[in-house]
C-alpha cells in the first residue's frame, strides 16, 4: 500500500475526532458549482448500495479523487475552460503528466551472495546525480533526468527469476540457469521526470459513458522526444554504473522506447502539472485555481506537482489498447525484455 495516502496515514487519525463522520459507499456524482461566485457549494452523491442520490451543501470542497476524477468533476461540473489542445486554450485537463521508467540494466554477479528475499519495497540505494538539473545538460539536447536506484525490492519466487542474456526462455537450461543465479542478481533502475506536452492531456470521452451516465475521462498521451533523449542518456548512465560493479554477466542496459503503454501499476504517479511556472509565459496558461474565484472553496489534490522530480518504482509490462497522440486507438505489443529480473 502506498505510504502517503490519506487512508493510510489520515483518516486513522481523524476517525477518533467526534466531530469527524466518514460516509463510505459516498460516490460522488457531481460537484455543485455556482458558476457566477465561482465556487462550489457542495456535492451530490450516491449511496453505491441503494442508488440513492444525495445533496451536501459544503463551505469547502476539497477535491481529492486523484487526478482522473478530479479533472472528470470539474468538466463535468463546467468549472473553468476545458483545454483544447488544437487552440492551446484553456485549462482543465491541460499538462497532463507521467514519469518515464523502464530503464534498467541487470548485474550478475557468481560469487556474490544479493539474498533477494532480504527486501523490502523501498529497499535499495538511490542517487540523484542524473536527476533533475544536477548534472551538466550542454549539448544534451534535452531536459530533465532521472533517479537511478540500485538494490532488491524482493525476492518472489515467480517473479524474481533473473537469468543472463541469452538464457533460453524454458526448458532445462532456463531451470538450471535460474537456480544458479536467483541469489546472485540485483537491478540498476531509473524513473525519469516528463514534462507536459501540448498534446498530453484529458478530456471527456465522447462515446464512453460510466455507469451513472456521465462521460468517461479519456487521457491523450505519449512519449516524446525530450522523454527519448532523457531516457537514451539515462540508459547510457545505467550501463556504466553496472559496468563499474564489475559483474561477472551484465545485461544490456534496457531503454525506454516505443509508445506509452497502460501498465499494471501506471496509475502510481499520474500527474498532471498544473504548476505555476516561473516564467510569465508558464503562469500564464495555469488558471485553474484562478477560475475558483479569489475565495476558492476547493482544494485540489495531485494536480499541483511542479515538474521536476520524481521517486516512483516501475514494473513490467502488459498488453493493452490505449489513445494516444489525437485519440487515435492502437494496439501496443508488449516488447521483450532482456531478461525476466524482477525490476526494481
Ligand atoms: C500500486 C501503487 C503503488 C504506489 N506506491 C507509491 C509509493 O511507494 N510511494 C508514493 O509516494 N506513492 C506511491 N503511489 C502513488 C500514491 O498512491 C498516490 O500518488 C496517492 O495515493 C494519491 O493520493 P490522492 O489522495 O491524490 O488519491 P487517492 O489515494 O487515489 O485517493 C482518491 C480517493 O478518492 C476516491 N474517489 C475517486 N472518485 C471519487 C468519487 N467520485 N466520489 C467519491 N470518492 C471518489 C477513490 O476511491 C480514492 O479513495 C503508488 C500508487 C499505486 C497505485
Amino acid at each position: 500500500m502506498p505510504k502517503p495516502r490519506p487512508h493510510s496515514c489520515v483518516l486513522p487519525v481523524l476517525l477518533p475526532d467526534p466531530k469527524f463522520e466518514l460516509r463510505t459507499y459516498a460516490y460522488v456524482k457531481e460537484l455543485v458549482y455556482d458558476k457566477q461566485a465561482k465556487k462550489v457549494k457542495g456535492v451530490r452523491y450516491v449511496d453505491t448500495r441503494s442508488g440513492e442520490e444525495f445533496e451536501q451543501p459544503a463551505g469547502i470542497v476539497i477535491l481529492g479523487a486523484y487526478v482522473f476524477n478530479n479533472v472528470l468533476l470539474m468538466l463535468t461540473g463546467g468549472i473553468g475552460e476545458p483545454y483544447d489542445y488544437k487552440t492551446g486554450k484553456g485549462a482543465i485537463g491541460r499538462n497532463y503528466c507521467y514519469q518515464v521508467s523502464g530503464n534498467v540494466v541487470t548485474l550478475f554477479f557468481e560469487n556474490k551472495e544479493i539474498n533477494p528475499f532480504m527486501a523490502s519495497g523501498a529497499h535499495g540505494t538511490y542517487i540523484d546525480d542524473f536527476n533533475g538539473d544536477n548534472f551538466d545538460h550542454g549539448g544534451l539536447g534535452f531536459f530533465g533526468g532521472a533517479w537511478i536506484s540500485g538494490g532488491t525490492s524482493n525476492g518472489r519466487p515467480i517473479l524474481t527469476r533473473p537469468v543472463p542474456p541469452g538464457t533460453p526462455r524454458w526448458g532445462r537450461d532456463w531451470k538450471r540457469a535460474t537456480a544458479k543465479w536467483y541469489g546472485h542478481a540485483f537491478n540498476i533502475g531509473a524513473s525519469g521526470c516528463n514534462y507536459a506536452h501540448r498534446e498530453n492531456f484529458l478530456d471527456l470521452d465522447p462515446t464512453y459513458k460510466d455507469v451513472l451516465g456521465r462521460p468517461l475521462i479519456r487521457m491523450s498521451y505519449n512519449f516524446r522526444d525530450n522523454d527519448y533523449k532523457m531516457a537514451a542518456y539515462i540508459g547510457e548512465a545505467l550501463g556504466k554504473l553496472g559496468r563499474a560493479a564489475n559483474p561477472t554477466v551484465m545485461s544490456s542496459p534496457a531503454v525506454r522506447r516505443g509508445d506509452y503503454k497502460r501498465r499494471a501499476l501506471s496509475v502510481h504517479a499520474q500527474y498532471r502539472r498544473n504548476h505555476h511556472g516561473r516564467r510569465p509565459q508558464d503562469q500564464r496558461g495555469q488558471p485553474l485555481l484562478p477560475s475558483l474565484g479569489r475565495r476558492q472553496s476547493l482544494r485540489h489534490g495531485r494536480v499541483a506537482v511542479p515538474a521536476e522530480r520524481l521517486l516512483q518504482s516501475d514494473r513490467p509490462g502488459r498488453r493493452a489498447r490505449l489513445l494516444v497522440g489525437r485519440g487515435h486507438h492502437h494496439e501496443i505489443s508488449q516488447e521483450p525484455r532482456s531478461t525476466r529480473a524482477g525490476v526494481i
